[in-house]
């Protein structure tokens, strides 16, 4: 099977050959960081400092969103937020909903032209947040950063996660860019897209990648942890696994059975062609079970994408107003409609 992000221009980085919408940022602009933040008070006001450094000539905004910590990270946002000005934010969650519902949160928040998603843990360089701004103003609308290393991670770690995203690449029904996780520039308009869809299963780099808009990516170090433990427990990380294969590749993992129920059928057509009733009567009730099997995802997968609630599709631009034709039938036509 072709896995489509290998051969995907987002997979390498490079760019993609297509006109690039939304050159022409609106200046002078500002850009959001978002930091969903879970029991990180043995490192946020490191991870303040060199966010001001890195971003001192960019005019930007720091969101924290608090996802039920239970330290003292409440009070260190607080405060952050207390002397700063108006430049950082922060919200608290009740509890702990997880680092996807902290990291929608904080995109509903942010108020920039665009919005710059990554970890607290100062795992994602603020560092690589200046060459991800320049990208998007050079018009890309989506600025993954790719891990090009991962330092102080565990070998179980490093390669459960290798093995992932390829096997997400292979399923997914639309591209995904490799070794990337949720460390991303969004322009304005995909953070309105993505924050307005009503997925339950939240996978956001899924989400993001699925609106198609064009993506580069830059690559970076990723460094060790900046203090503290990782928040991300294995039962976390096999729910967003899961999240991920579900809201992206439903289709293929659902016709499994109809696949294999066909090749069945097949071969107990085979088996009784060639005279051979002994092996095709099991293949037959496989192949006959299998199929209804199928039938039955194909209704799921009906009812999964009527709850996912995604819209059928999404316009990125239009043309412009053609003058020339000013004051013909159909200009007049659209000009009453407006
Ligand atoms: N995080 C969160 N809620 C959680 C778990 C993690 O907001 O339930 C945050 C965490 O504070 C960090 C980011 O998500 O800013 C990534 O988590 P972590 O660094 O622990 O994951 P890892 O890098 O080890 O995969
Ligand atoms: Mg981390």
């Amino acid at each position: 099977m072709a896995c489509p992000a290998t051969s995907h221009p987002i997979a390498g980085g490079d760019l993609i050959a297509i006109d690039q919408p939304g050159a022409g940022r609106p200046r002078p602009f500002l850009i959001s960081i978002v930091l969903p933040c879970y029991n990180e008070d043995q490192v946020l006001a490191r991870t303040s400092e060199r966010l001001t450094r890195a971003l001192h000539d960019l005019p930007h905004e720091i969101v924290y969103v608090d996802d039920g910590s239970t330290d003292g990270t409440w009070p260190l946002i607080q405060k952050l937020a207390e002397t700063s000005g108006q430049v950082v934010r922060g919200v608290r969650f009740s509890r702990n909903f997880g680092h996807q519902a902290a990291a929608l949160a904080g995109l509903r928040e942010a108020v920039g032209d665009a919005v710059v998603l990554m970890d607290a843990d100062l795992q994602d360089p603020p560092e690589v947040i200046g060459r991800m701004a320049e990208q998007w103003l050079q018009g890309w609308p989506i600025v993954s950063a790719r891990r090009a290393t991962r330092h102080g991670e565990t070998a179980f770690k490093k390669s459960t996660a290798y093995l992932y995203y390829r096997l997400l690449a292979c399923l997914n029904d639309q591209p995904v860019a490799l070794d990337t996780g949720d460390f991303r520039l969004l322009d304005r308009k995909v953070v309105d897209l993505v924050t307005s869809f009503g997925d339950k299963e939240l996978f956001l780099r899924g989400a993001i990648s699925w609106t198609g808009f064009p993506e580069t990516s830059i690559s970076f170090e990723r460094e060790a942890r900046g203090g503290g433990t990782t928040k991300y427990t294995l039962r976390k990380m096999l729910a967003l696994s899961r999240a991920g294969v579900l809201t992206g590749s439903a289709a293929l993992p659902l016709r499994v059975p109809t696949y294999l129920g066909a090749a069945s059928l097949v071969g107990a057509g085979a088996a009784l062609a060639f005279g051979r009733i002994r092996p095709a009567a099991p293949l037959a009730a496989f192949g006959a079970q299998s199929l209804a099997a199928g039938v039955l995802g194909e209704y799921m997968l009906g009812v999964f994408r009527q709850v996912q609630d995604r819209p059928h599709y999404l316009v990125m631009e239009r043309t412009e107003p053609d003058h020339a034709s000013a004051g013909t039938e159909p200009a007049a036509r659209l000009k009453e409609l407006a």
